[in-house]
């Protein structure tokens, strides 16, 4: 039987990350893999698939809609050809799992294909082609999470579908029905719009992403309303069915007046739920939370002694960065390291276009926590570069404490804000105030200078251009 240092269960961005720093760090390391490609949810159905829809869509949206007021005419018919941007996305996925197995092979680990479970603290069994058992002074697990349900909607994958059929859809739905005005809801539903397809998100809350800053939330549903995607906010789902090839889906307002939506596809996103399933964690003795995620203390422990859990199995925002760092963090603890995440300045993103992007307390956070602060607020349409680019929706809000001064919230919305946010993110681990950002010099043309313009909002109200 082989041995080993680590083994790490689950190949998605918080394992495979973990299995490349704990290798760095001179420890004899495993990685299993129950399908047989590396990546998890990310790499194969998740971030990098819909990103590279997000940008073939956006491509052929400004084709359709943008180039002629750039003074660019198309000659002939433009086209859509759904089986090559599939493909293209396809291909995407294929060079970025290619690269881990890269990765994992410059690192010299130990790649296993197979369920991973337990047998006890310390042996792994490994079922694939063929039956292995490997011995493991530690392990970490990183088996990530699956699409959660409603528990009276029958996932057909075919009409009523989840994300992972949405990014491959084989037609462009005619109309679209999206449960969930979350992350995946728009960002999907935003790519089948763009392809032609009619959107109606139906979301529970009285907002779209509703986790986020609330300025953010009215901003993006005013330009999504604006793209035509329909919206029922405040609509709770009682019924979802198919017949055929229509999808209907039954919805109440809280007046309980009912509405009932025809599609021909319904997207189920309502949020996902960790994966811990064929891992027979009773067998190691690991606990689970009621949520059913894996049980983990500050250092990411579970209650067995050498057994870490990392990613989308654990608390805490389902994001790949997040699974990344705690794999980095776990791996330097076992090292016998004292690593540290600072959890306060895990950024989100939404990507859509305008792009949407958060780090730090929301405004309503502030609120509840009666923290004094000030806001400084800054238009994407008051920059050069967004007229330039026509990219004109959007803002930086910057929530600064009311007497140091430090940055306590960024949020965005609009043009390559998903890259933005890293500014902010740096200012904040440095504990900078809203005046540090206004005095540092920030390129023109671009849209960080709204950055800049709405630090000197926040420091005291002297925005240049506006
Ligand atoms: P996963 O990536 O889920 O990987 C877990 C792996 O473990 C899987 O490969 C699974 O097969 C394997 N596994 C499970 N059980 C076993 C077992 N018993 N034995 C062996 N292997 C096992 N996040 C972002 O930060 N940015 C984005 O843009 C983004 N876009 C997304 C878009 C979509 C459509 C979806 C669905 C998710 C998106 N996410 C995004 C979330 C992101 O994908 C997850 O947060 C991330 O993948 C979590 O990483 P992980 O390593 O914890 O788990
Ligand atoms: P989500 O939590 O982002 O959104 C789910 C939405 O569904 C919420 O707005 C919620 O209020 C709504 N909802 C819940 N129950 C409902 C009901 N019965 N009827 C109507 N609406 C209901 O979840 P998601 O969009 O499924 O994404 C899952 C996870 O994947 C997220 O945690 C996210 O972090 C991750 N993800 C991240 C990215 C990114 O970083 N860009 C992209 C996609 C997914």
């Amino acid at each position: 039987m082989k041995t080993y240092d680590v083994a790490v269960i689950g190949s998605g961005p918080g394992g495979y990350v973990a299995a490349i720093r704990c290798s760095q760090l001179g420890l004899k390391t495993a990685i299993i893999e129950k399908y047989d490609v590396l990546g998890g949810t990310c790499l194969n159905v998740g971030c990098i698939p819909s990103k590279a829809l997000l940008d073939s869509s956006h491509h052929y949206e400004d084709a359709l809609k943008n180039f002629e007021e750039h003074g660019i005419e198309i000659k002939g018919d433009l086209k859509l050809n759904l089986k090559k941007m599939m493909k293209r996305k396809d291909s995407v996925v294929e060079q970025t799992t290619k690269g881990i197995d890269y990765l994992m092979n410059k690192n010299k680990i130990d790649v296993y294909q197979g369920i991973g479970s337990f047998k006890d603290t310390t042996h792994i069994k490994i079922e694939g082609e063929k039956s292995q058992e490997i011995e493991a002074k530690y392990s970490i697990i990183a088996t990530g999470s699956k699409p959660s349900s409603l528990p009276f909607i029958k996932l057909d994958k075919k009409r009523i579908i989840t994300s992972t059929e949405a990014l491959s859809l084989k037609e462009v739905p005619e109309h679209l029905i999206v449960i969930g005005g979350g992350v995946i809801g728009l960002e999907l539903g935003q790519v089948y719009h763009r392809l032609g397809a009619e959107v109606t998100v139906v979301e529970y809350m009285d907002k779209i992403i509703p986790t986020m800053d609330g300025a953010q939330s009215k901003e993006l549903l005013k330009v999504l309303k604006k793209q035509g995607i329909k919206f029922y906010l405040s609509h709770q789902v009682s019924a979802v069915s198919s017949k055929g090839k229509k999808v209907t889906v039954t919805a109440t307002d809280k007046k309980d007046k009912e509405i009932s939506i025809t599609g021909d596809y319904c997207l189920v996103s309502v949020g996902r739920r960790a994966y811990t399933d064929g891992l027979n964690l009773e067998k190691a003795g690991i606990k689970v939370t009621d949520r059913g995620q894996v049980e983990v203390n500050d250092q990411l422990r579970t209650n067995v002694e050498n057994i870490y859990a990392i990613g989308d199995v654990v608390k805490g925002p389902m994001l790949a960065h997040k699974a990344s760092e705690e794999g980095v963090m776990v791996a330097e603890i076992i090292a016998g390291q004292k690593p540290h995440i600072n959890y306060d300045l895990i950024p989100s993103v939404v990507y859509t276009w305008p792009e949407v992007a958060s780090v730090g307390k929301t405004e309503e956070q502030l609120k509840e926590a009666n923290t004094s602060y000030k806001t400084g607020q800054f238009p994407m349409r008051a920059l050069g570069r967004s007229r330039a680019s026509g990219d004109i929706d959007g803002f930086v809000k910057i929530l600064s404490d009311s007497e140091t001064d430090e940055v306590l919230g960024v949020h965005m919305v609009g043009a390559r804000v998903a890259d933005l946010i890293a500014e902010a993110v740096v200012a904040m681990e440095y504990r900078a105030s809203a005046e540090d950002i206004a005095r540092m010099t920030h390129a023109h043309p671009t849209y960080a200078e709204a950055v800049k313009e709405a630090a000197l909002a926040a420091t005291d109200n002297r925005p240049l251009h506006i």
